[in-house]
């Protein structure tokens, strides 16, 4: 109704009128399509490349992040690995890159490593690791934070070995750890595991090693 009357007030034609009311129709379900896909992406909160500071964190320029932002990786099944230690910002640009692949359409999914090793190990008994277990194996880019935090059991590393073989030139993989590569073996307890899930993840990757000091010990905030 509300459109008819403005259409008479302001004298449209009909072929304005139906152009005005197909393009409203199809924002409004590109606009839902979009909630759609950023409430099963997961994200614990949400972070944007506008305020990801590059005179902070010098492992990348402008040029680095906007390449990233095309999402050409995402099409081509790149993997991205962020390595440094914590507060240096690999969660942060992490988020940010997740939710402009929602934005450009893609399906994403975050975890960090201790929930997602929870869904696959629940899946059979607990509705809910069964959904989230079903988006991680369908979505475009899987989001992995916080791999080395905690040790894992071998039969963690298995279920997570099984996952990286399961996604291997279906989905991107993007995940932050503050362990070195040499490190790895030790986090999974058994070094022939850990050798063959890197294997597959830097097979077709960028690493960037994030250094620097911690963002948030430089930027504290008290309450006195
Ligand atoms: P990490 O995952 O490496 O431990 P986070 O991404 O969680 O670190 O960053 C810690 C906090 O500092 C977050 O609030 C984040 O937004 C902020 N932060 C870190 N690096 C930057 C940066 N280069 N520019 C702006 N904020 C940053
Ligand atoms: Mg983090």
């Amino acid at each position: 109704m509300r459109y008819i009357e403005e259409a008479e007030k302001e004298g449209l034609t009909y072929k304005d009128f139906i152009f005005k009311i197909l393009k409203s129709e199809i924002e409004r379900k590109e606009d839902e399509a979009f909630n759609l896909r950023l409430k099963r992406a997961n994200f614990p909160y949400l972070k944007n490349l506008e305020s990801f500071d590059l005179n902070f964190q010098k492992s990348l320029d402008k040029t680095k992040v906007n390449i990233l932002k095309e999402m050409n990786w995402v099409d081509n099944v790149y993997n991205l690995i962020l390595l440094g230690p914590p507060g240096v910002g690999k969660t942060h640009l992490m988020i940010a890159l997740g939710e402009e692949a929602v934005k450009k359409g893609y399906y994403v999914f975050f975890a960090p490593l201790n929930d997602l090793i929870y869904y696959l190990k629940t899946a059979d008994e607990n509705r809910r690791s069964r959904e989230m277990v079903h988006r991680m194996e369908r979505c475009d880019l899987l989001l992995i934070d916080e791999v080395g935090y905690l040790p894992l059991t071998r039969e963690d590393a298995n279920l997570f070995f099984g996952l990286i073989s399961a996604l291997q030139e279906k989905a991107s993989i993007c995940l932050t750890s503050n362990k070195d590569f040499s490190q790895w073996a030790e986090l999974m307890l058994d070094e022939a595991l850990a050798t063959a899930i890197l294997d597959r993840l830097v097979y077709k990757a960028q690493v960037i090693n994030m250094k620097g000091h911690s963002y948030r010990l430089e930027n504290r905030s008290t309450i006195f």
